[in-house]
């Protein structure tokens, strides 16, 4: 039995405007939709007169230029990044720049080399935190108190931002109601991505709002429904190894049944990450370095 994941994907939102969303929430889509980014990058606002703002976005300067116009009166004390992709961080230089609030992360982009062409939107190496959050790092602003909690696995340097006090948790790329998260090698991590959905479950966030796509309001059974298809995942790679398939584009052509083209390079970058988690849990091997070129197989047990 597939299992099946109760996606979201009713989205009403209009680009380049700044919407309340929910109880001192705003949020703002850019227009960068895309296979990785669904409609667009969702800026949010926490706050108001003195705001945060959390992943301010792709260098778009009409998605910027319109934040700071629908901001104007108002003051930014700090810019939130959930991690150092390309579609979440490179605005908040122009942000910073424009109202002289520093910004708040994990730390650096640390997977794989500048100017690699990468997966989904790419990483952002220009990215440098003002201040480097660490996992249950406290931000207080004027009428909000956020708690970061470190979940690597899309990134090591992910960090999903909870206001505890209102039961809400911003998800960044972690965890999306629209889609499943891209994990790809060498800064994606299989069983990084498993601890940190974990690690949600023995949380009491009520609602997730993702970057990407609308809340999550049954935020436990969605995390659970994420587990078990990734471990229905492995088990199909595991069968495909029992099988004797041993390269990847093989494997994704019999565990990825109608995938659309686009998504190709992820999916074997995905099952990739399975294959890099089962080896170290000496389940698989490979004679070479794990990449999606090579060959694998079962281990010697
Ligand atoms: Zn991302």
């Amino acid at each position: 039995m597939a299992v099946e994941i109760p996606f979201r994907r009713d989205f009403e939102f209009e680009y380049g405007r700044l919407e309340p969303v929910a109880s001192g929430i705003r949020r703002i889509v850019a227009r960068n939709p895309g296979p990785f980014t669904f409609r667009g990058t969702g800026t949010y606002v926490v706050g108001e007169g003195k705001v945060a703002v959390i992943d301010p976005g792709p260098d778009l300067p009409e998605h910027i230029e319109a934040l700071l116009m629908d901001l104007a009166g108002e003051e930014v004390t700090h810019i939130l990044v959930t991690h150092t992709h390309r579609d979440h961080s490179p605005a908040a230089a122009a942000v910073k720049e424009a109202t002289g609030a520093p910004t708040y992360g994990f730390g650096l982009h640390a997977g794989g080399k500048r100017g690699e062409p990468g997966v989904e939107e790419g990483g952002d190496w220009d990215f440098t935190p003002d201040i480097v959050v660490p996992d249950g790092g406290e931000i207080v602003g004027a009428g909000w108190r956020f708690e970061a909690v470190h979940t690597p696995g899309h990134t090591s340097n992910h960090l999903c931002f909870a206001l505890p006090d209102q039961g809400i948790l911003f998800s960044g790329d972690h965890v999306m109601g629209w889609s499943t998260s891209v994990i790809a090698p060498p800064d994606g991590n299989m069983a990084a991505y498993m601890a940190s959905l974990d690690k949600l479950l023995h949380r009491r966030d009520a609602v997730y709002w993702p970057t990407h796509g609308p809340a999550i309001t049954e935020p436990h059974e969605h995390v659970r429904a994420f587990i078990a298809h990734r471990r229905e995942r492995e088990e199909g790679v595991i069968d495909c190894l029992r099988a004797g398939v041993g390269s990847i584009d093989t494997m994704v052509e019999r565990l990825y049944i109608g995938l659309n083209p686009n998504l190709k390079r992820a999916a074997g970058r995905s099952v990739l990450a399975h294959l890099v988690d089962l080896i170290e849990r000496g389940i698989a091997a490979c004679d070479e370095p794990p990449t999606t070129q090579a060959s694998y197989r079962l281990a010697k047990r």
